[in-house]
């Protein structure tokens, strides 16, 4: 028995908005290198439970807690939440007018390099670090000097976040539905890039609608939300099984459980 304390743990979370409760206590550990998939119907609360977590000011919690390496991030601004070595990807990422890629990048990198190490990067370092990673993820060296989000397509959009997630290295990434608005090359490019970025200690919560995204991005866990809750854990089988056949099995299950 361990009694380290988890990277990541989520408690009987309890959150909504505008008054409608969304997450209706929501447990979940990640150990530090674990890969899970939170998957689930569309409305099911899996975005909700990633805004949350992120300190989305929309959001209101109502009971619970979520812990960071044993600190409750709920009471941290954002941003801090982001230096503690937290990432979170978005499903819609937002346009920021002006901005180009490598000075948005070089602002998050230094923001988090300055909380860890107390100083930011020097420019030729960034833009070194910048190029490598570029390289990596074989990404066009034009994208650096192209404004954020603008006129990217769903597949750039994303290109984007996995640039950034290289570059950040955080300890914990929260990926929201990666494979939305992807086709099938994009999707392929992006969960090569998420794999070949990942180091064995980094720990992934992969969030997503459907199971194909898991034919890439392999977890060590998969979960099920239903009306905001988690109502089923299991290992990579799970996944091919939802795909065979599909949320309502487990809907019927957790209705007569509910009903009971
Ligand atoms: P998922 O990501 O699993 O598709 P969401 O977390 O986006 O689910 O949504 C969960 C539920 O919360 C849905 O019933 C949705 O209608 C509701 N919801 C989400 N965002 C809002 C909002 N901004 N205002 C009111 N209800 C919302
Ligand atoms: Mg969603």
């Amino acid at each position: 028995m361990s009694t380290t304390t988890p990277l990541f743990q989520i408690e009987n979370l309890h959150a909504g908005i505008e008054g409608n409760e969304i997450l209706k206590g929501v447990d979940l550990t990640i150990n530090p290198g674990e890969i899970h998939a939170l998957m689930g119907p569309n409305g099911s609360g899996k975005s909700t439970l990633a805004y949350v977590v992120a300190g989305h000011p929309n959001y209101e919690v109502l009971e619970g807690r979520v812990l960071y390496k044993g600190e409750n991030v709920l009471e941290m601004a954002a941003d801090e939440r982001a230096r503690l070595g937290l990432f979170l990807a978005f499903q819609y990422p937002t346009v920021i007018p002006g901005v180009s890629m490598a000075n948005f990048l070089r602002l998050a990198v230094n923001s988090v390099r300055e909380a860890r190490e107390g100083k930011p990067l020097a420019p030729r370092e960034f833009r070194r670090l910048m190029r490598e990673k570029m390289a990596m993820l074989k990404v066009d060296e034009t994208f650096a000097t192209r404004y954020l989000n603008e006129g990217f397509s769903g597949g750039e959009k994303k290109r984007a976040e996995i640039l950034q997630l290289a570059l950040l290295e955080p300890e914990l990434a929260i990926l929201d539905e990666t494979d939305s608005g992807l086709d099938i090359d994009a999707l392929r490019t992006v969960s090569e890039g998420v794999n070949t970025i990942l180091k064995p200690e980094q720990s992934l919560l992969v969030i997503t609608h459907y199971q194909r995204l898991l034919n890439y991005i392999k977890p060590h866990f998969v979960h099920v939300m239903l009306e905001g809750r988690i109502v089923e854990s299991g290992g990579p089988e799970l996944a091919l099984e939802l795909e065979d056949k599909g949320y309502d099995w487990l809907k019927e299950q957790f209705a007569e459980k509910v009903g009971a």
